[in-house]
């Protein structure tokens, strides 16, 4: 049997056993109390309850969010609740006590602080109406934890149960609670009772009368108070109390010290005599101790332990007691029971109150020996509301009212008592007491208690995101009201944190302002100052000081010249100098203020018209939202706000827009008058990943229900719009208080774009109808035709089988059938049973899933238990890849969504006209092999196999198909365009626009929340540039970041092929981007799409004039392949008015494309060049790779050329494979564009337009063999290739930090993390960047490893670039060298071919590796790794020392041996691995490499020679000799 060590642990077990649903308390959800851990760990190892069925619901909740408000729906609803808390929630929660105590909820409650607890959180709330039991060691803990559920059982009212735990802590272990006992004691028919009783009460705080009643005799039925007699039972089944004990001797003590004398218990009630009917009556005082008696009666029994609502103990003829609340009791007990005769407390009596309330007066004075004279009332308890303790009260009028000659009584305070002080206290307490007049109220013991270790509630540090914001906006100037340090804001529960606290002191703080003005005022017309400097200064600021931007503007100034002055009244007004400036006073607050019970403060601040900012973080996650007890409501604080009409409101959110936050901040604190700031910040735990905070906001702020908006009261009046909707979805109660205050018309007049969303709902209903409608017309139409009815019904995620169930619909309907077509989650699933036959085609996704079109369908078809499909025939195919999971376990994934649906129709009673079907990508014709089997068997099945004549199937489309139709990139672009019904594009356009520079995208982050809502998926288009060598100048750079803004996501990301890429553009905000980067000199054109995209040059710092030299070349190759079309003008750039001509003109213009042809190339087509020895730009990745080669003069002579590189790779498909580039030879400077033309062109008439896996040039040059390919191009060329010449690389990555070139201009390269420009909280990068590039100085140059080099700075411009550097913190590269040498690609949420995270991954990842770095002494080592979302290669995987390609969500490949300097391949390590596995991994890999490796040996080559990994010679061998086979095994 185990033991238990804490009276937390004691508890908590009881309250498991006895409840339906514990709240738990918590002072943050990732702080336990005390009581939690216990809680979390029983409910984890699904240990049985006694009362509930399985095991009791826990419902965490922060000790500031209201908790009790969660007791309300579970205890309505005839659930037995109980909460577990510490005693600082029990005040402001009065007004919900008051309601529970009519019902049998128990609250456990430890006072804090432990070891010397103020009692007052308990005797405050001593008339709420509950049941007060007390505990003083470890076994009461237990024992009266268990009575307080029985009598909350058994008398229907609420218990609390409070108890010290420091001073239990000192008490022996004790053994896990009697879960029989627990049984007995709790009395289970009263508890089925009361889970049938439901509460018809709604209200949260309006008292409805309700109150906790017995059933009784009826001629009883009157008797609500006064002594008790009669039957009684409680209101279940009649039962009658056993006779209970009448007085007894107690042979034992229950207190805290094992006393030497026993003594006499209360009085009982009396047994029931006779039976009549029954009546309610209201529960007494008497009833709840006659069942308190009981249950410690019966544990007595059990237990020998007994309990009683007084205790006492000491000798039956003492003269004096004392009366001890709230102490240490072991330690007063054992004091007087060792003390010698000599002391005056030496044969006292100890009273305890094991029941404080109901206090049972009556019950105490027969209790007491007679012989007492005198006692002593010890009270722990500091916050007194009244001059008397309560205890002392309440024994005075039971001692008086019980007549006779009744004992003096005298009051004390009591203090900080130990072992070793309780012999003085005694003394003090007893010569007073014993003295002639005592005194009331003495103080005893150390009033201060012990040094308390204070538990330290950390500000979560997602919560400080804001508190960084404001700092970084008002600096000095920030004033936080509600907490002594922004630490605390927000989170604490303490008084000091609340509103009303906060706005006190502001108050206090303006008056202190308005004094100091005139103190100034005032010195500046005294000779008190040494100069006269401040004179001057002092009486300019007080003039301006209550205009905050003037006073601003002269605090530095006045402050400075007061400092160098050194008289005492400069120092005098110096030590308030934060009074020079006018102050942003904020309070801050979290969503606690939005219930009721904390809403009041807020309340007041708008009340009072005052200045005071309100920033109030709401942290309730999006996904929660529908799971929240509808109890624990929240007032909409804005909308509250608004509505109050004197206030500027907002609600933000910095996981969605940073910027949006600053405009918040800036006008709240210019608006003259209450301002509330709603800041969204969405976790469930303090430390979930911003990640998952990231994509909580998405959704949030996506569907509306986290609206972005500012709200100006006085906007008219500036002549701009009160409201301001910064987020495209809003509320609805936001709609309708727009609506009523007649701004909504306006917004919509003014966006016009927004009245969609602002008007239309989307929901449940509305899908239903669109189901309803589309099968309605279907039917329709099926009614006019002959043959057997067919529905074939798909769920797909590539498009695979939707296509295949298009065709084999198709292919019915020529065989006579009456065929509908959907996809399975738009079916609607009541018809199911009445269909003749169903054919079901499924592709598999994720690990073994349904695609999402068909996984509501599914798991209707799976939980369903009343569909009958006994008429119904049914044929299955499953689309998968039997070697997508390579572990043996996880074959069971294969084609898992087809199986399982045809195994659970079969169950429902279908008739299987096929085996279900299996398609395998593996299969030598993909999963057309098992397909083409399969489909004969159905229409046998279906009796249409011997149907003649069937008419030719068009081939499907191919990109070919659609570059060819598309006359010259143009395609249905324009008209797509302007379709306002839908964010998208069709499917051929999102083909073509690639070339112009714009793939359409959807955000997976919000998909299946869309999904869910009946929305289309959240469309918006990737936007890349065409920047050859990466050069941009800083007036460019403000332009791109503008754009980015303005029309973008707010971010930007440089990418490894050297440009911008702009993420989120809508639809409508595409044309204006593709404007604006024209117009920044730009282009778009072939920067996607099968051509020549943008040309690569190495960043070259250090040497300016060979950079140069280079980077005329990479423009000179550039301009020589851009595609010649002009649809990229006409759709992008020509004005409606030059575009409308050109119509009349009948559209005379008449592409030709000498270099592509109609049909392009077949692939898309990538070049590169490097200047050794830096590899920086990859050289070998790239289907041309450009070595340049200085001539003997320094000055650029040549390249030597390499052809035939390229990263795309498909996973389980050895018919794809990475490849580095073949050496073809040197040529010349002045040749080499036309070298790369030809390359180009025997490319375009080689290459596989068949198969667009085995297009690229890669795979040509390895088909053709390099020779015959090269000899080909020379043929074109009419030139050789000569001997390649000598160089060498040394690295491919960035060297960070300043360095200088030859002509001594300066360049810095920042390390900018995977490429993203974007402003945190931690790190706003994308501002200072700005303040950079307003400067006005050097060139931007874009590295191809995703960072940023600012260059050509001359030696006179650096102290100012670098004061913003410093500013900003752009000037850190104190970076581990395994992050500085990192590189991932975009990957989620954008693109749409991703697998795993990569980008928002990498860094955690590398965080989770640097201590073992660290560790490791590895941390100025650069190891290259690298990471993408998919094996499409875009941050060139595979050349990495170490990289990580994903697989599935969460799970990678594993690549070990690539070249440090991009020479070299890597090999497959391990697949399909998990971060935990991947640490397993590296962390002794690290380890080892740090250990054995030679000198000067790089990650990748040690990892070849030590055996970890074979190496890969070339790209044909890739696959080969792979450390894990990447099948099964079988
Ligand atoms: S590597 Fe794959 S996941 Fe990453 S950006 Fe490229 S296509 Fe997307």
């Amino acid at each position: 049997m185990g033991s238990i060590s804490t009276a937390g642990e004691a508890v908590a077990r009881i309250a498991y056993l006895a409840s339906h649903v514990i709240v738990s308390v918590q002072p943050a959800l990732a702080t336990d109390s005390e009581f939690s851990e216990t809680l979390h760990s029983l409910q984890k190892s699904k240990a049985p309850s006694v009362v509930a069925k399985e095991h009791p619901e826990i419902v965490t909740v922060r000790q500031n969010a209201d908790p009790l408000l969660s007791v309300f729906q579970p205890i309505r609803a005839g659930r037995l609740t109980s909460v577990t808390t510490d005693a600082s929630i029990l005040v402001k929660s009065i007004p919900h006590l008051y309601k529970f105590a009519q019902y049998p909820v128990v609250i456990h409650v430890s006072v804090h602080p432990a070891g010397f607890p103020d009692f007052s959180n308990i005797t405050s709330i001593r008339q709420s109406g509950f049941t007060f039991l007390q505990s003083e060691t470890l076994q009461q803990a237990q024992d009266i934890a268990l009575t307080a559920h029985a009598l909350a059982i058994k008398s229907r009212k609420g218990v609390i149960h409070f108890f010290d735990p420091g001073s239990i802590a000192f008490s022996k272990e004790i053994a896990y609670e009697n879960r029989e006992l627990v049984r007995g004691l709790l009395d289970l028919d009263s508890t089925a009772a009361f889970q049938n009783s439901r509460s018809e009460e709604t209200t949260l705080y309006a008292d409805d009368g309700r109150n906790a009643t017995l059933s009784v005799a009826r001629s009883q039925a009157g008797t609500a108070g006064g002594v008790h007699v009669g039957p009684l039972s409680t209101g279940d089944n009649g039962k009658t109390l056993p006779a209970s004990e009448e007085t007894s001797t107690r042979a034992e003590s229950s207190s805290a010290s094992s006393r030497r004398e026993s003594s006499t218990g209360g009085e009982s009630a009396s047994s029931a005599t006779t039976v009549e009917s029954l009546a309610p009556r209201p529960v007494s005082s008497e009833d709840i101790y006659r069942f308190a008696s009981q249950i410690w009666a019966n544990l007595k029994e059990a237990t020998g332990r007994s309990y009683d609502a007084f205790e006492y103990t000491g000798p039956p003829n003492a003269e004096a007691a004392i009366f001890l609340f709230g102490a240490d009791t072991a330690i007063f007990a054992d004091e007087v029971d060792a003390v010698d005769d000599s002391e005056a407390y030496a044969h006292a009596g100890i009273i305890t109150a094991r029941m404080y309330r109901p206090w049972l007066g009556a019950s105490l004075a027969p209790l007491l020996p007679q012989s007492i004279r005198r006692i002593a009332v010890l009270e722990q308890v500091r916050r007194k509301t009244t001059r008397w303790g309560p205890v002392l009260l309440d024994l005075l009028m039971s001692i008086k009212s019980s007549g006779g000659n009744s004992p003096l009584i005298v009051g004390y305070q009591l203090g900080y008592i130990t072992d070793k002080t309780v012999r003085q206290a005694l003394r003090g307490v007893f010569q007073n007491l014993t003295s002639e007049s005592p005194v009331q109220n003495l103080q005893i013991g150390n009033m201060d208690g012990p040094r308390q270790e204070e538990l330290v509630l950390e500000q979560p540090g997602l919560e400080n995101a804001y508190m960084k914001i404001l700092d970084q906006v008002f600096g000095e100037r920030l004033h936080i009201a509600n907490q002594s340090g922004a630490k605390h804001a927000g989170i604490s529960n303490e008084f000091t944190s609340s509103p009303e606290y906060g706005f006190g002191s502001l108050l206090a703080r303006k008056e202190r302002r308005t004094r100091f003005i005139d103190e100034a005022r005032a010195a500046s017309k005294t000779d008190d100052f040494v100069t006269k400097a401040p004179l001057e200064w002092l009486a300019k600021w007080a003039l301006a000081a209550n205009d905050g931007d003037k006073a601003n503007a002269l605090a530095p100034e006045v402050i400075s010249r007061l400092s160098t002055d050194g008289s005492a009244a400069a120092s005098q007004l110096l030590s308030s100098k934060g009074l020079f400036f006018s102050e942003s006073p904020w309070l801050v607050g979290s969503d606690a203020w939005a219930y009721d019970l904390g809403n009041s403060g807020v309340h007041h601040v708008l009340a009072s018209g005052e200045n005071v900012n309100m920033l109030i973080v709401d942290s309730q996650p999006y996904s929660e939202r529908a799971a929240a007890d509808a109890a624990r409501r929240k007032k909409d604080i804005g909308l509250y706000a608004m509505n109050f009409g004197n206030a500027y409101v907002a609600s933000v959110a910095v996981y969605s827009s940073y910027t949006q936050v600053l405009e918040a901040m800036i006008e709240a604190d210019k608006f003259d008058g209450p301002s509330v700031v709603l800041a969204y910040l969405p976790y469930e735990k303090e430390t979930d990943s911003p990640l998952t905070v990231l994509q909580e906001t998405k959704k949030a702020v996506d569907l509306g229900y986290w609206p972005l908006y500012r709200w100006d009261p006085r906007g008219d009046e500036k002549g701009e719009p009160n409201f301001q909707l910064d987020s495209e979805r809003i509320k609805k109660e936001l709609e309708e208080f727009l609506r009523r205050d007649n701004y909504m018309s306006q917004v919509m007049k003014r966006h016009p774009e927004f009245s969609a969303n602002l008007s239309s709902s989307y929901g449940t209903e509305v899908r239903q109808l669109q189901k309803r409608k589309a099968k309605d017309a279907y039917s329709k139409l099926l009614d006019g035709l002959a043959g057997d009815p067919m529905t074939v019904l798909f769920a797909s995620d590539n498009g695979n089988a939707e296509n295949l169930a298009k065709r084999l619909a198709n292919r019915g309907k020529a065989r006579g059938l009456k065929t509908i077509c959907m996809a399975m989650d738009d079916y609607p699933l009541e018809d199911l049973s009445t269909e003749q036959n169903v054919v079901l085609l499924s592709a598999t996704a994720g690990q073994g899933e349904f695609p999402q079109n068909g996984r509501t369908f599914w798991e209707t078809i799976r939980d369903s238990t009343d569909l009958d499909l006994a008429t119904v025939n049914f044929a299955v195919f499953a689309l998968g890849d039997s070697h997508y999971w390579p572990r043996k376990e996880d074959k069971i994934y294969y084609n898992k969504p087809g199986k399982d649906l045809h195994a659970r129709l079969v169950t429902l009673g279908g008739n299987a006209i096929t085996d279900c079907g299996l398609g395998d990508d593996q299969d030598p014709d993909g999963y057309q092999t098992g397909y083409a089997e399969w489909e004969p068997k159905l229409w046998q099945a279906l009796g249409v196999d011997k149907v003649e004549g069937l008419p030719d199937e068009p081939p499907p489309i191919t990109n070919e198909d659609i570059k060819i139709a598309s006359n010259y990139l143009r395609g249905t672009i324009e008209e797509g365009l302007s379709d306002t019904t839908t964010a998208a594009i069709s499917a051929s356009d999102q083909q073509l626009t690639k070339f112009h520079g714009t793939y359409m995208q959807d955000d997976r982050d919000l998909r299946d929340e869309r999904k869910a809502q009946g929305l289309e998926p959240a469309y918006a288009f990737m936007i890349r540039c065409r920047l050859n060598g990466g050069v941009a100048s800083p007036k460019q750079w403000l332009q791109m970041d503008e754009i980015s803004t303005k029309l973008g996501n707010e971010t930007m990301k440089l990418t490894t092929r050297q440009t911008f890429q702009f993420h989120g553009v809508v639809k409508g905000k595409l044309k204006p981007a593709m404007q604006a980067i024209n117009k920044a000199l730009m282009t778009t054109i072939a920067a996607c799409g099968d051509v020549n995209r943008n040309v690569m040059c190495s960043v070259l710092p250090q040497q300016s004039q060979c950079h140069a030299e280079v980077y005329a070349i990479s423009a000179k190759i550039s301009d020589h392949l851009l595609p010649s079309t002009t649809a990229y003008h006409e759709i992008w750039l020509e004005d409606d008015e030059t575009k409308e001509k050109r119509k009349i003109a009948g559209d005379a213009l008449v592409d030709n494309e000498p270099l592509y042809g109609p049909t392009y190339l077949p692939r898309k087509f990538k070049i590169t060049i490097a200047i050794p020895p830096h590899n920086d730009t990859d050289v070998y990745a790239h289907d041309i790779g450009l070595i340049a080669i200085k001539g003997a003069d320094g000055h650029l002579e040549g390249f030597n050329l390499l052809a035939g590189g390229g990263m795309g790779v498909t996973h389980n498909n050895k018919k794809t494979y990475p490849r580095t580039g073949s050496m073809f030879g040197y040529v010349t400077t002045d040749q080499v564009h036309i070298a790369c033309e030809k390359i180009m062109l025997v490319q375009r008439d080689n290459g596989d337009r068949t198969n667009r896996k085995h297009a690229r040039l890669k795979y040509t040059i390895d088909d053709m063999g390099v020779d015959v390919f090269r000899g080909k191009v020379e043929e074109l060329w009419g030139q050789k290739f000569a001997d390649p010449k000598p160089f060498k690389f040394e690295s491919n990555i960035d060297t960070f930090g300043w360095q200088k070139d030859e002509n001594g201009l300066n360049h810095f390269t920042f390390f900018i993390e995977n490429g993203r420009i974007e402003d945190t909280a931690e790190f706003p990068m994308k501002s200072g960047l700005i303040e950079v590039a307003k400067l006005q100085r050097g060139e931007f140059r874009l590295t191809g490893n995703q960072h940023l080099t600012l260059s050509n700075i001359a030696d006179e411009d650096l102290p100012a670039v670098k004061e913003i550097m410093k500013k900003h913190k752009l000037d850190n590269t104190n970076f581990s060298a395994l992050r500085l040498s990192s590189s991932a690609c975009v990957a989620f949420p954008t693109c749409g071919l991703a697998m795993a995270e990569s980008e928002r991954y990498l860094p955690e990842l590398i965080t989770k590796l640097e201590t073992t770095i660290e560790e490791a002494g590895l941390r100025q080592d650069s190891i290259v790794m690298r990471m993408t979302g998919c094996p499409n290669g875009c941050a060139r995987p595979w050349l990495a020392e170490v990289a990580f390609v994903g697989k599935a969500y969460g799970a990678y490949n594993m690549y070990l041996g690539g070249g440090y300097h991009g020479n070299r391949l890597n090999k497959l390590y391990r697949s399909s691995i998990m971060e935990e596995e991947i640490l397993e991994i590296m962390r002794p890999l690290i380890k080892h490499y740090a250990k054995d490796r030679l000198e000067g040996e790089k990650f990748g080559d040690f990892a070849i020679r030590t055996g970890y990994i074979q190496e890969t010679t070339h790209g044909t061998n890739f696959h080969e000799n792979t450390a894990e086979e990447e099948s099964d095994g079988e």
